[in-house]
């Protein structure tokens, strides 16, 4: 980037942030607007793809178990239906907004868009905090937020998947309650369920062993391999701890990790695989209490800043931001998490070197492998893990080697140049559909 081009790119943040708090929402308009801005696209068309098509706000009762009933605020956001379907996870967190859910509805547009599959992208998410609650009350609060999100979902309308905190046994119940309410079979109606009604081989690893391919692709373009590689992950569910693992397997050193317990440290590498046992056994699945020889506790957001090649944020959004994005050492960042770094960051890492694989390639793994189960719902006819994972490495490759050579050739940053990918996707949809009437 030329000075000239960071003094634009910083005006662009500003105008699109407004010197707000940074809002998930905002920061992902302010992404649009930059590769807008590039593509010297116009103001309107800017805002239409930045709006979300449809909103859904419902009010969900649930009976608790000690008898009382409890009212439960739920979204699902329709960002784009230009390229296909509506497709994104559900989440469950006490810190779910409107506005967050609206982000992550967009970054799925976008997200399904760099990687080329025929979907577009929606979020879902509950206000609740699942850790407090019993498996009944969780139940009885999916199957109704289900019921009353279902005259806009449906296998061929908007396909919900899992998010953080929502597993398949949550996508099953999300499947048994669209069957019933519609009494026929409802498979393709969600994806992350379980193999026997209806999952896909290989989703639950997807994410994390997307982030690995991603990472390897990187490291390659960078002349570097993940062997002996010094990697931190923040985050340890069902992506930090798969591409933990992964990685662990091919020989990196993961010297930190984190969640919401904490962060653990081992300058020569965690043992992963006894980490992740500790994590089944422990009644939260935390990675507080686990202790071995030369592994040392650290408050939790030290992980960001630790003394390594790779870093992999892979919890929430807002992480990496202007306040620490100076401290941060890695050479490398790979965003298993939804926007993890906000805009300002962003710049900060740049003028900075850092080399960034965005979240909407890097985490696409996820979606990607949702895409394979639900064409395989709708065939009824089901793959080996073996055909997953190649057709996952060679989708992803070929879309991070786009977004790679389209970044060199406009001299943009990873991220810059997958919005840009996306933007032109969408767009072009839109433009060969026309606007209704
Ligand atoms: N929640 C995941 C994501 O953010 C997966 C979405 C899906 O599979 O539809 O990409």
């Amino acid at each position: 980037m030329t000075p000239e081009q960071a003094r634009q790119a910083q005006a662009t943040v500003e105008r699109a942030l407004g010197g707000a708090e940074v809002n998930p929402y905002e920061m992902f308009r302010a992404q649009v607007d930059l590769a807008g801005q590039k593509l010297g696209y116009p103001a309107d068309i800017l805002e239409l793809v930045k709006r979300p098509e449809r909103v859904v706000e419902v009010s969900i009762p649930v009976r608790m178990d000690d008898g009382r009933i409890e009212v439960f605020t739920g979204y699902r956001v329709q960002h784009s239906s230009a390229r296909g379907p509506y497709k994104g996870g559900i989440r469950y967190h006490p810190s779910v907004t409107l506005d967050e859910v609206k982000a992550l509805a967009g970054w799925m547009a976008w997200k399904c868009a760099v990687v080329d599959i025929p979907l577009g992208g929606g979020k879902g998410g509950i206000v609740c905090d699942p850790t407090r609650m019993s498996e009944g009350e969780l139940e009885r609060l999916t199957r109704r937020y289900t019921a009353m999100i279902l005259p806009v979902i449906g296998p061929q309308h908007d396909i919900p998947a899992p998010d953080v905190n929502t597993n398949s046994r949550i996508m099953n119940w999300v499947m048994d309650t669209a069957t019933a309410l519609r009494g026929e079979p409802m498979y393709g109606v969600v994806t992350g369920k379980d193999l026997a009604v209806g999952g896909a081989r290989g989703r639950r690893e997807a994410t994390g062993r997307g982030v690995v391919i991603v990472m390897e692709e990187l490291l390659a373009q960078l002349g570097k391999r993940i062997a002996g590689t010094r990697v931190a992950v923040q985050g340890f569910g069902n992506v930090g701890s798969v591409a933990a693992q992964l990685l662990h397997e091919k020989g990196a050193k993961v010297v930190g990790v984190s969640d919401v317990s904490g962060a653990l440290y081992h300058p020569e590498g965690l043992d992963i695989p006894a980490l992740v046992a500790h994590v089944a056994r422990s009644p939260q699945r935390w990675i507080a209490g686990y202790t071995a020889p030369g592994v040392e506790a650290l408050p939790g957001p030290e992980v960001l800043t630790l003394d390594v090649e790779v870093l992999v944020p892979a919890a929430l959004e807002g992480q990496i931001t202007a306040d620490n994005a100076s401290r941060i050492q890695a050479q490398v960042i790979v965003e298993g998490a939804n926007g993890p770094t906000t805009p300002e960051a962003d710049l900060i890492l740049e003028a900075r070197g850092r080399v960034v694989a965005p979240d909407i390639l890097a985490n696409a793994g996820g979606v990607i492998v949702s895409y394979f189960e639900w064409v395989q719902n709708l065939q009824n006819f089901y793959w080996d893990e073996e055909e997953t994972h190649e057709r996952l490495a060679s989708l992803l490759r070929r879309a991070f080697r786009g977004v790679w050579d389209h970044a060199q050739k406009h001299g943009v940053s990873l991220r810059t140049s997958a919005f840009m990918l996306g933007l032109e996707r969408i767009v072009e949809a839109i433009r060969l559909r026309g606007i209704f009437p």
